[in-house]
């Protein structure tokens, strides 16, 4: 009896952990395969507006840059700035973290980014491999961003070359 029961609990078991592995797959599938919702697009939307209020507000910079959610970026990548040879600069922001890290992404990459693309507008270029200067830092701390660190791994800036998650 004992033994009975014991095996129906394991089955009960392995049929839960199956629906949920199924269930967890699904939205896997529905998050990449669909655009991300409303409410994570205003949030976007919001944090952007509040950073072009800041620029202009801190340092009267009226120009605006497009900020684009991608599907096409590496994953260690969760965010760049890009400056492309005709001097256009964009923001691009991973979709792929959004689902994991939504506020990550919106209260630290997307300040991170934005104070890239405000340095590219000096056409300061003298770092070109490493784009974390102390003037990059000063103006991610003026824009609130959440860890304006200067020794991040990563590179995230683009310069002139082919922006391949486009
Ligand atoms: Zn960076």
């Amino acid at each position: 009896m004992f033994i009975k029961r014991l095996n129906l609990f394991f089955f009960l078991i392995t049929i839960l952990a199956s629906l949920f592995l199924i269930y967890s797959w699904y939205s896997n599938y529905q998050f990449k395969n669909s655009p991300l919702n409303k409410n994570i697009l205003e949030q976007i939307n919001k944090k952007h507006k509040t950073l072009e209020k800041l620029s202009y507000i801190k340092f009267n910079i009226k120009r605006k840059f497009p900020v684009i959610v991608s599907d096409k970026m590496p994953s260690k990548l969760f965010g760049a700035a890009t400056y492309s040879k005709n001097g256009e600069i964009e923001i691009y922001l991973n979709k792929k973290h959004f689902q994991e890290s939504l506020d990550y992404m919106i209260n630290d990459v997307l300040p991170h980014e934005y104070a890239h693309a405000l340095v590219f507008l000096d056409r300061d270029f003298k770092d070109r491999k490493d784009g974390h200067t102390q003037k990059w830092q000063n103006i991610c701390k003026a824009l609130e961003g959440l860890r304006c660190d200067r020794f991040v791994n990563h590179n995230d800036i683009i310069i002139g070359k082919t922006i391949f998650f486009k």
